[in-house]
């Protein structure tokens, strides 16, 4: 039996790891079966007991995970859904060959290492980044420890993917709003639809740069990353489908900056692949750790938003009531509890851990070490005047009016 283990990778289309599967199938014969591993123990609680996944990220996984159930049902395939770990599955199954995509953080490549030694073919496959490590210009080993060089690096590539033909439907609409940021469904058909939405709006990635620092409805960035985090959306479809754009448009610098965002996440993938276990420590990338500690009355009045600084608080109640929070809102929230609160910044990335539909390791740990300074940041600090942002970015009050609820 040839078995598939779903992870960050859950779509039919630009899937090197499915296509591999099927064809070993019929090559073989051989049954195929998919398995999703929840792996509870994982999922219990992290630092400071915050929950590893919250209510509003367990539905949407679940809900993700039906989808991906009624694609694999066209094929013929089931999904199975384990509580325990991949390992534990693999003990029960012993399939012949184990097929899955390679992860880039800490504990998820733990699990890959787990497995080995119990199955005789392994087959693994980058699907989550836009590159592999061997493709990495200079080489993974000469990653650089800033972005600006990883990116011109990268540029001076010129990428372009010839992509496969979507094998799965999008749907019909992707619905817009000028009030919630994040009103979709998981899966590959929601993901498409936006996708061609988003790129097909004059208001949308035609002005992704100038409006991309928004904070209120669906138009102002992409909100490719809950399905960029799942697997979903291929990074590379979406680097192509902007070369698209920008080739339609004679050149775009708003359009290419939705490339340059894309840079951030694969950048950080790499750092995340090559720091290990030192991407989740308090001094991260330094040789001394940050003065912060932990209180825990302060650290709950900033997850309710009850700070004393509206804008954070309005942010606060955005993320723990809809599991989104734009760009700009968290590079806030979370210099606020470092650097106004003095809190260790673990805390805020493992709440932000629990609480993001599109929680991704590698982009949500970077982050958060950046703006705490123990990153890969060429400033010592990074922090936001959070009263001066609300002047900046919501002058005339919406943002806080729609979240803190105010009439
Ligand atoms: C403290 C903090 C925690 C974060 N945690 C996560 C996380 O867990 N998962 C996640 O996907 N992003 C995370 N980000 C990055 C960024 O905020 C989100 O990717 C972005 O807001 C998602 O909305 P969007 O898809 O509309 O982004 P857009 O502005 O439309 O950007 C397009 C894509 O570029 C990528 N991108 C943009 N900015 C960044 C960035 N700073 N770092 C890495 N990738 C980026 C994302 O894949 C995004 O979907 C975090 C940022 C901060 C400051």
């Amino acid at each position: 039996m040839i078995a598939w283990w779903l992870r960050h990778d859950r779509r039919i289309s630009d899937n090197s790891c499915w296509l591999f599967t099927l064809e070993e199938a019929a090559k073989t014969g051989e049954e195929v079966k998919v398995f999703f591993a929840w792996n509870r123990l994982h999922l219990a609680t992290g630092i400071g007991g915050i929950p590893r996944m919250s209510a509003l990220r367990i539905d949407w996984t679940q809900q993700d995970l039906q989808m991906m159930r009624t694609e694999l049902a066209k094929h013929g395939l089931s999904l199975e859904e384990t509580e325990g770990s991949a390992l534990d599955w693999l003990r029960a199954n012993r399939p012949s060959t184990l097929t899955y995509s390679f992860a880039v953080a800490h504990e998820e490549r733990q699990d890959e290492d787990q497995l080995r030694p119990l199955v005789k073919r392994i087959q693994g496959f980058w699907t989550h980044s836009i590159l592999e490590p061997d493709a990495i210009p200079g080489g993974f080993n000469q990653l650089p420890e800033v972005f600006t060089p990883f990116r011109h690096r990268i540029e001076r590539e010129n990428l372009r993917f010839k992509l496969p033909p979507l094998l799965v439907e999008p749907n019909v609409e992707s619905p817009t709003s000028s009030s919630l940021a994040f009103p979709f469904e998981p899966g590959e058909a929601s993901a498409l639809a936006r996708l061609i939405s988003y790129m097909g709006n004059p208001e949308g990635a035609a002005e992704y740069k100038t409006r991309r620092n928004g904070l209120l409805g669906t138009e102002y960035s992409t909100k490719f990353s809950p399905w960029l985090a799942s697997g979903a959306l291929s990074p590379r479809r979406i680097w192509q489908a902007c070369l698209n754009l920008e080739e339609s448009l004679g050149g775009s610098p708003e359009v290419e900056w939705i490339r340059v965002e894309l840079l951030w996440r694969e950048y950080f993938q790499w750092v995340a692949y090559r720091a290990g276990s030192r991407l989740f420590i308090k001094k991260g990338f330094r040789e001394q750790s940050p003065r912060a500690g932990f209180n825990a009355r302060a650290f709950q009045r900033w997850v309710d938003g009850l700070t004393g600084d509206d804008f954070v608080n309005a942010g606060m109640r955005e993320l723990a009531e809809t599991g989104y929070s734009s760009n700009r809102a968290r590079q806030n929230l979370a210099s606020y509890l470092i650097h106004d609160l003095g809190i260790d910044w673990r805390y805020g990335a493992a709440y932000f851990e629990a609480q993001l539909l599109d929680y991704d390791p590698a982009s949500n740990w970077a982050n958060w070490a950046y703006l705490a300074g123990v990153g890969n940041d060429p400033r010592p600090v990074r922090r936001f005047n959070t009263i001066k942002q609300a002047q900046d970015y919501d002058a005339n009050r919406a943002f806080r009016k729609a979240w803190l609820h105010e009439s």
